[in-house]
């Protein structure tokens, strides 16, 4: 065991602050990370605030971790001291159940273990990068390419799999049309996946001043989504929308814009649940599915992607002690596009 520095939340009310945590010592398939940077994923906000239920106190978040490895279990295969190495949303799984076997861990039929706000195999609560350390089994570790720069690839591991895993899913890619809703963490990585798997992109945005940063990104269409004129127009007109909003809003107004046989995946999780009129659907044979961040195969098949591509997220590096002035302006949809502790500033 090592006592380390951390942030968490007290309660569901109370500010993220300085906190000390425990981590368990390294076991035999397990690597030790020291966390080099850690961003601010919006599911943190709603898991501090308790929005979705269930959450367990003191939370310490961040699940889109990198650092450098520090220490090997003795039956580690893959990964060596000095290695650069990533952390995703969850650390463990049953490793039995079908979808655990099918490389898709994040469906796990017993539940996969969360990296923060849930409890390990033995009960134990688990805490989030928002610290200097972490101790995962190498089987729930990433490679991360040293090509890229590191604090713009923290994010990758939540908003950059979220956003890869199911436009690979649907098979997104040249001739279709494709919209990104919410230009945020989740929504920016969306665009720059989307528009180099060859798609034409539309960004769907609340935010009029974003316009110019989605071109930037690659998007080639803007979409102001308060002007009913530009709705209309825009009826039928998309093969697959990735919906990354964050809070409540009205999927029927999104689903009506999806071409014949179009399909919407819901990626944002509002805290309450939103009607779906049948005639949304219907009219056009239409889908709505959602989808949950993605295996580790896949992550790693991502960053690989990424490292090979060259793409990254779009970063603010903060300190630590601007974690809850940064939350403040991730609900006012005021970041480009993901906050990003340099977790130095914690020791
Ligand atoms: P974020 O950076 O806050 O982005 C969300 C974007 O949604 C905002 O930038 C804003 O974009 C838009 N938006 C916010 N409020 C809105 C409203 N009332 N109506 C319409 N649009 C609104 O958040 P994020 O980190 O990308 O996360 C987005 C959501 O995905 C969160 O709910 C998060 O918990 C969830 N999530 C899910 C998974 C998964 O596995 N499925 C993984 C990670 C995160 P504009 O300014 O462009 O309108
Ligand atoms: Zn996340
Ligand atoms: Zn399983």
């Amino acid at each position: 065991m090592s006592q380390i520095n951390a942030y968490a939340a007290q309660t569901a009310s109370s500010p993220v602050a300085p906190f000390s945590i425990e981590r368990r010592s390294v076991g035999h398939h397990d690597v030790q990370i020291e966390i080099l940077y850690c961003g601010v994923c919006h599911s943190d906000i709603h898991q501090v605030k308790d929005e979705w239920g269930g959450s367990i106190f003191p939370m310490v978040p961040g699940h889109e971790i990198v650092g450098r490895i520090t220490k090997v279990g003795d039956h580690v295969k893959n990964f060596k001291v000095g290695d650069l190495a990533g952390v995703g949303c969850f650390v463990d799984s049953c490793r039995t159940c079908p979808s655990c076997l099918a490389h898709e861990e994040q469906y796990c039929d017993n539940g996969m273990t969360g990296t923060y706000n849930s409890r390990d195999k033995e009960g134990n609560p688990t805490y989030g990068g928002y610290s200097t350390q972490i101790v995962v089994d190498e089987q729930y570790t990433l490679h991360v390419s040293d090509k890229l720069p590191l604090a713009g690839v923290a994010p990758l591991l939540c908003a950059g799999i979220t956003t890869y895993s199911p436009l690979r899913h649907w098979n997104v890619g040249k001739g279709q049309k494709v919209a990104v809703v919410g230009l945020g963490g989740l929504g920016h990585m969306g665009v720059k996946f989307a528009v180099s798997f060859g798609a034409e992109v539309t960004v769907l945005s609340t935010s009029k001043s974003k316009e110019a940063d989605a071109k930037k990104l690659g998007a080639h269409h803007f979409a102001v989504t308060s002007d009913p004129a530009t709705m209309s127009k825009l009826r039928g007109e998309f093969d697959f929308i990735l919906n990354t909003i964050s809070a409540q809003h009205d999927y029927n107004q999104y689903l009506n814009l999806l071409k014949l046989n179009g399909t919407m995946v819901l990626v944002g999780v509002p805290p309450q649940p939103e009607p779906v009129h049948a005639f949304s659907l219907i009219g056009k044979r239409r889908s709505l599915a959602g989808s949950l961040i993605g295996g580790i195969k896949e992550t790693q098949e991502m960053l690989d992607y990424c490292a090979e591509h060259n793409i990254v997220s779009d970063v603010e590096v903060i300190n630590a002690s601007y974690i809850n002035e940064a939350y403040e302006r991730v609900l006012k949809s005021d970041v480009k596009y993901r906050f990003v502790i340099d977790i130095a500033s914690m020791k």
